[in-house]
């Protein structure tokens, strides 16, 4: 996965950008694991 330093919100989740899920490259999406959908950041 290559990681690009986009402009992420505070509250936001860094890995899905505040939108909960990845979309994947085979179709489809999936939720991220880091926020569990909140697209919220839980790391402080
Ligand atoms: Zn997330």
């Amino acid at each position: 996965m290559i990681y690009r330093r986009l402009e992420i919100r505070k509250g936001q989740c860094p890995y899905c950008f505040g939108v909960g899920y990845y979309h994947l490259v085979v179709g489809g999406t999936e939720t991220c694991l880091s926020c569990l959908g909140s697209g919220k950041s839980n790391v402080k």
